[in-house]
């Protein structure tokens, strides 16, 4: 889908790409439904599948739909670390692992740099020289912290010289305790198959070595905002699962996304859209000759041939990379101001040269993958540059955003509840010009609001 078609104000159709021979189609009905997924790969790395993108729920933003809470974006604390700058995809280890693997690193910098430099290995490490650094700082929750608390403490650790590969940004999450307690054979039943796949992916066999982890993007809590009904603000458009930013709020740590999608598919939208379409079954069928329709296939073809004919001297990759790192190191796990000002700024710069210098293999209305990939990163470069101005607007630490700014003397988050209890809802105003931002404040009738602890 490449553009949303709007007939009077209501959606009546999309836009899309024939995936397999490039021929731009024409799609009209009474009502949209969106379930196209995160916007994870904003940051190039992440552990969603290649071909997840955000380009479906931004074309709705362009076209009036509020995005919400786009800052908002779940660092998972079990993946296989980065090994080198030619990797186009993270593996997420299961978050199971953490219920019997023990996480640490060492105590001493001189053994850490040992290990960076491949001199050692973790089993080699006596026991009163680990450090098991999340059940140091949180004795109450131990390995099993929710995934930002887990994540920002591995961040820590890598950060002040502890980690423990050749990039110095992993940590040991170590089964030798579990084989101890329980025995090869129970931990095999248990985590078998994950232990296969991290030896294939690594070539270290976990019953022997401990494992090596670190944070990855997994998750967007934002999206397009949407009513109790999963309708947008644009009449018609609904969005589901993913996609929109409903349920899990700033929060995606303890409650199931693939649950969000099903459930909204399966168990809301069925029940809520009738109400709109009973109206406008009465309508006759959308027609896709409509002007609006005419309109939006141009725009859409303009801005493939733009692409096309830009041939610039950098891939669409190199593009998307560099957005990847812009993102990882200033929107990334930590985030403040001076950062976030400076992400924008380099965004925006990035953006001008991706329309200036990109180069798109291949031909227009074919397959070309190429061609796909660019759409989408030119709606990344845009995307990013939002959950920017959204994490630089939100001057607290709560869920998926962490402001160093806003932390205790200990490191932990410090939310404020007086300034910032609403969902940021931000409406697009045209190219070049500032987003507006809509507060829906958030008003806790049962639940009592309290500060996470994980201490005691
Ligand atoms: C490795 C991994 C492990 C996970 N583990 C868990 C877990 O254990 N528990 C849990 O609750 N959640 C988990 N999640 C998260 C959960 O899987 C996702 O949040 C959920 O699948 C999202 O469902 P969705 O239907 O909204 O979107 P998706 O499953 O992402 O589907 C989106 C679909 O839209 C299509 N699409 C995208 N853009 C367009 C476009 N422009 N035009 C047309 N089609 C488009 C895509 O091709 C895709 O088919 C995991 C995610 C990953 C990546």
């Amino acid at each position: 889908m490449l553009d949303l078609v709007l007939i009077n104000g209501e959606a009546k159709g999309i836009i899309a790409r024939n995936l397999t021979n490039g021929k731009i189609e024409r799609f009209g009905a009474h009502a949209v439904v969106l379930a196209s997924g995160g916007y994870g790969n904003t940051y190039f790395l992440s552990t969603n599948a290649m071909n997840s993108n955000g380009s479906a729920a931004w074309q709705c933003y362009k076209k009036g739909a509020f995005f919400a809470n786009p800052c908002f974006a779940q660092i998972h604390p079990t993946c296989i670390p980065i090994h080198g700058d030619q990797q186009s995809k993270l593996t997420l280890m299961s978050e199971s692992l953490r219920n019997d693997g023990r996480i640490w690193v060492p105590k001493k910098l001189e053994e850490a740099k040992k290990l960076q430099e491949g001199k050692i290995k973790g089993s080699q490490i006596p026991e009163e020289d680990r450090d098991y650094y999340l059940e140091r700082r949180y004795p109450a929750f131990g390995n099993l912290v929710p995934r930002d608390v887990a994540s920002r403490a591995a961040k820590e650790r890598c950060d002040a010289g502890y980690g423990v590969n050749n990039t110095g940004k992993a940590v040991f999450l170590d089964f030798k305790d579990a084989i101890k307690r329980l025995g090869k054979e129970v931990v095999d039943a248990r985590y078998g198959n994950l232990f296969d796949m991290y030896k294939e992916i690594t070539d270290v066999d976990p019953h022997e070595e401990p494992m090596m982890i670190y944070p990855a993007i997994h998750y967007t809590m934002g999206g397009l905002w949407v009513d109790y009904n999963l309708m947008t603000t644009i009449p018609g458009l609904y969005a589901i699962g993913e996609a929109n930013f409903s349920d899990h709020g700033g929060n995606r740590l303890g409650a199931s996304a693939l649950m969000q999608g099903l459930a909204d598919g399966y168990f809301i939208l069925p029940y809520t859209i009738g109400d709109y379409l009973a109206s406008k079954f009465k309508e006759p069928k959308t027609d896709t000759n409509a002007p609006e329709f005419e309109a939006a296939e141009k725009a859409v073809q303009e801005k493939i041939d733009k692409l096309m004919s830009i041939k610039g001297k950098k891939t669409v990759d190199a593009f998307h990379k560099e957005l990847g790192h812009i993102m990882w190191e200033y929107v990334g796990m930590a985030r403040n101001k001076a950062g976030l000002e400076k992400a924008i700024e380099l965004i925006q710069e990035l953006k001008k040269n991706f329309w200036s210098n990109v180069y798109v293999a291949g031909e227009t209305g074919v397959f070309n993958q190429e061609l796909e990939k660019a759409l989408r990163v030119a709606d990344f470069l845009e995307i990013g540059e939002l959950m920017a101005r959204d994490a630089l607007n939100r001057n607290e630490s709560c869920g998926g955003h962490f402001r160093e700014e806003m932390q205790t003397e200990e490191g932990e988050t410090k939310r404020d509840d007086v300034n910032y209890m609403y969902v940021a809802a931000w409406e697009y105003k045209g190219a070049d010009k500032q987003p507006e931002l809509h507060k829906e404040p958030l008003k806790f009738e049962f639940a009592h609001v309290a500060t996470r602890n994980y201490k005691d």
